[in-house]
């Protein structure tokens, strides 16, 4: 397409860039103190502080874009969590477990300076069943010195360890170029095996908003342990249940089924449960304990869905508990605590009482339709020409920046880039966003517009 005043290959570019699907997603695992969190802020070019990311210190984010060689990926980090709790075997276990699962590519991490232990080890087992690409860097190896201990790493049986200093930067690059040769383009565990296969739901909330009871009301008791016991579900971890006659994959439900009674930790511990699921799902149900005030945390999973650039309902649950009060004060909360995410589509449930179950599916398939959406470019470009003539842009420093060309380069979610001949402002944008919803529907997405201005 020739945009007025662009080159026509740096418009391809842009559409090509802002129409990329879902990320792959690397995950980075070892024991504490070998130096994953070390390794990541060196991958992202994170100047936070490492001892920021302590045990019982709340995490939400265990998920960062990173991009090596022109390349772009999503980066999971482990670590923020120490073996307080479970001891160091299960709780190391339990969060490579996580971590793993959502991964299309795990970075191992050992240090070389200790040499693989007991722990190493265990893990080796997980990365080994799970069948997922690992490379294997062996960390502290700050000089040529080290190499000989790096060598040693042969024994775990993982193939070649990279000798890195994540602390310097030694060997960082090289390591990750044999990232990107394991590395798929795409998620494939996410969006490979999708067509005709049963659309995946995260079911996500903060502890104790009823998740289980939601999961167990919805699926029914017996069948669950049927499928629990007799191991009829490949991936032990997602569920198949029938709801409203389709079968729907309920990923990631051993997170939610296996209560795990962490004190310190149980914060990153949900974070990084959530993310996992989150990574696996198409659309997202979050869950909201409506009988109590809207949290942080709340507020934090959804931001996490919504980064995700998943599709999303919001479950209010415990609707049996309200009284006209609450219910009244909910109302409020919701305006200003959550108007920013006001297209998701909204149920009033009762995982107690059953109350309102039948909408969850209507609500989902509303959200998965709205995700999966296309605008015809013809039609797109009508509706911003119309846009572009009622209300055109406020005039800045005697320029006045206008809309010239938009394409919907991608979906799940829509992705549009638009090209403008000048830099069109913060409420421009929303502006835009809010009509384009209005016109297009969009319910239950998150949209994501780039703008490209004419230099
Ligand atoms: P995590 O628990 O695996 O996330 O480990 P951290 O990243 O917190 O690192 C643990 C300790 O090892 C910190 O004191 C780091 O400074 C140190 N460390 C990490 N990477 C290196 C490295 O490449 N060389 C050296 N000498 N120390 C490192
Ligand atoms: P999870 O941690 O999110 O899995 O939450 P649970 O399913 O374990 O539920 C936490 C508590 O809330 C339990 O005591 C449930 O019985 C209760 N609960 C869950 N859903 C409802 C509901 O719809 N109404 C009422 N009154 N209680 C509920």
């Amino acid at each position: 397409a020739a945009v007025e005043g662009f080159d026509a290959e740096d418009v391809e570019e842009a559409i090509d860039e802002a129409g990329h699907g879902p990320l792959p997603v690397l995950a980075v695992v070892g024991r504490p103190n070998v130096g994953k969190s070390t390794l990541v802020n060196r991958i992202i070019g994170r100047r936070e502080a490492v001892v920021e990311d302590r045990p019982g210190v709340t995490r939400d984010r265990v998920t960062y874009e990173a991009e090596w060689a022109g390349r772009r990926f999503k980066l999971v980090d482990t670590g923020g969590w120490e073996q307080d709790v479970l001891g160091i075997d299960a709780s190391v276990a339990a969060q490579a477990e996580f971590a793993i699962e959502a991964a299309d590519a795990v970075v191992f991490v050992v240090d070389a300076t200790v040499g693989p232990t007991d722990t190493d080890e265990a893990v080796v087992k997980l990365l080994r069943r799970s069948g997922k690409p690992v490379v294997l860097c062996a960390n502290k190896v700050d000089g040529p010195s080290g190499e000989a201990d790096a060598a040693m790493l042969w024994s775990l049986g993982l193939g070649e360890p990279h000798p890195v200093s994540a602390l310097h930067g030694r060997g960082t690059g090289d390591m990750l170029d044999a990232v990107l040769d394991v590395l798929p383009d795409a998620p494939a565990q996410t969006f490979g095996t999708a067509v005709g296969g049963p659309r995946r739901i995260a079911l996500i909330g903060r502890p104790n908003v009823g998740k289980s009871s939601l999961l167990n009301k919805v699926a029914g008791e017996e069948r669950v342990v049927v499928n629990e016991m007799a191991g009829t579900t490949r991936d032990p971890v997602d569920e198949l249940i029938e709801l409203g006659g389709v079968t729907w994959k309920f990923v990631d439900t051993a997170g939610i089924r296996r209560r795990v009674h962490l004190q310190e930790g149980a914060d990153y511990y949900a974070s990084l449960r959530t993310a996992a699921a989150v990574e696996k799902a198409e659309v997202a149900v979050v869950l909201i304990d409506a009988s109590e005030s809207i949290s942080v945390q709340d507020q934090r999973i959804i931001t996490m869905a919504v980064e995700a650039g998943r599709a999303m309902v919001i479950a209010y649950n415990k609707w049996d508990t309200l009284d006209e009060e609450r219910r009244y004060y909910l109302e409020r909360e919701i305006e200003t605590e959550l108007g920013q995410i006001a297209w998701a589509p909204r149920v009033n449930v009762s995982a107690a009482t059953g109350r309102h179950m039948e909408k969850l599916v209507p609500a989902i398939e509303t959200a998965l339709a709205g995700w999966e959406t296309r605008v015809p470019t013809g039609r797109l470009n009508a509706f911003l020409g119309e846009i572009v003539a009622s209300h055109p842009h406020p005039i800045r420093g005697g320029k006045q920046p206008r809309i010239l060309f938009g394409t919907q380069a991608g979906t799940k979610p829509p992705r549009f880039v638009l090209f403008a001949s000048g830099f069109l402002e913060h409420g421009y944008r929303r502006f835009v966003e809010r009509r384009l919803r209005e016109e297009f529907g969009f319910e239950g997405t998150p949209l994501h517009i780039s703008v490209r201005v004419r230099e």
